[in-house]
């Protein structure tokens, strides 16, 4: 590990003051940062520690029109409060499923959103061209075992999958971000905090090095409460998605479906929102058919390299599945 300077925030603006010298860079449970410090693919000057920062890490649903969630508030926190189980049980799902209780007691909700790609040529080093870790020096995946690697939004420069969980549920539920940095607070839909590689796949997100997530908002809906994350992974636990669903629905008293929400995750080199699939229900009922129609909809665009077109499959049952949980429970 390269040598670094540590400094402890005492605050939201203090951080930013700090994050303004060269090379500085946030620190929140670390349960990423340390890990790229070691193998040397973050390699910050100084460490700004904001996970003391008691004013970002808040669960606040005191608003009726929505949930508030402060960056600094941990995973399992946040997936263990009862408003948010009952309200949205996907996003209280997509963080209880994500990585171990010991990470998710350490990992803040900021962290988790803007964590990096689990891509093995990414984390491997020097032997392995990665574009992402070295820009102009290739990229390994794109010959080599993609089986992880991305169905959607890959360029000829990278086609790692974004990794994280939370963020496709997030995104299912049109939440956005409030940043503080050096000139002030600005809001960003979820939607459009992760960008697609083309051809600097080193930039993943539009915040700049000195601007930190301080919330993030959930509008509420009746369709998060008639809400799933499905994750399929190759283990039950401790493992990155091979697909994730997070699905929404309101269901009218005849049972069609009014409102429809279905976000993917673990298939994108960021989150994805399926909206072609969402409009394909509307004014139906969710049987098996329908169901799998809207995921076959969903996967219809998926660009398959060499070893991951199985996982084109598994993502429409994927989808199919969280809809009738989804359903189950908005009935
Ligand atoms: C073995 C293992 C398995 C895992 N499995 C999963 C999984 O299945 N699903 C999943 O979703 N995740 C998984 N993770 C990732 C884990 O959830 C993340 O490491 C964690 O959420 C990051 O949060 P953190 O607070 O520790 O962030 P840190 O490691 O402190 O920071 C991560 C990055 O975010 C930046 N950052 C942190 N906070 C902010 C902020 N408020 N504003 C702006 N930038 C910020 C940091 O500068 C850094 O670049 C796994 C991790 C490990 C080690
Ligand atoms: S897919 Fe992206 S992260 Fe992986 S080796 Fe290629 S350039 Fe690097």
């Amino acid at each position: 590990m390269k040598p670094f300077a540590y400094t402890r925030a005492e605050s939201v603006a203090g951080a930013i003051t700090a994050l303004g010298s060269p090379g500085a860079q946030l620190l929140a449970g670390g349960t990423t940062m340390y890990d790229l410090m070691k193998l040397r693919i973050e390699t910050p000057e100084t460490l700004v520690d904001i996970q003391g920062l008691k004013a970002l890490n808040y669960v606040d649903h005191s608003r009726p029109d929505m949930l508030v969630l402060g960056a600094g508030a941990r995973m399992s926190d946040v997936a263990d409060n009862a408003f948010v189980k009952k309200n949205f049980p996907a996003i209280s799902e997509s963080l209880w499923r994500a990585a171990s209780q010991q990470l998710r007691n350490m990992a803040t909700l900021g962290g988790n959103l803007l964590q990096r790609t689990r891509c093995s040529y990414f984390r491997g080093g020097e032997p392995f061209p990665c574009n992402k870790r070295e820009p102009g020096s290739g990229c390994a995946a794109l010959e080599g075992l993609d089986r992880g690697h991305a169905l959607f939004g890959g360029s000829t420069s990278c086609i790692a999958t974004y990794p994280g969980d939370l963020a496709i549920s997030l995104l299912a539920f049109d939440a956005v971000i409030e940043v503080a940095g050096p000139k002030g607070r600005r809001t960003v839909p979820l939607a459009q905090l992760h960008v697609e590689p083309g051809d600097t796949p080193q930039i993943e997100h539009v915040l700049s090095d000195d601007e930190i997530i301080v919330e993030i908002r959930v509008p509420r809906t009746p369709s998060g409460r008639g809400s799933t994350y499905l994750k399929i992974r190759d283990r039950e636990s401790y493992a990155f998605a091979l697909v994730s669903a997070a699905t929404g629905l309101t269901l009218a008293r005849d049972g069609s479906v009014e409102d429809c929400r279905i976000a993917l995750g673990g298939v994108g080199t960021r989150p994805i929102r399926a909206t072609a699939a969402e409009r394909s229900l509307i004014g139906k009922k969710v049987t098996a058919a329908t169901a799998r129609a809207a995921g076959e909809i969903a996967f219809a665009g998926a660009k398959p390299g060499h070893h991951n077109a199985f996982r084109i499959e598994l993502g429409i049952r994927a989808v199919a599945d969280a809809l009738q949980t989804a359903k189950t429970r908005a009935s």
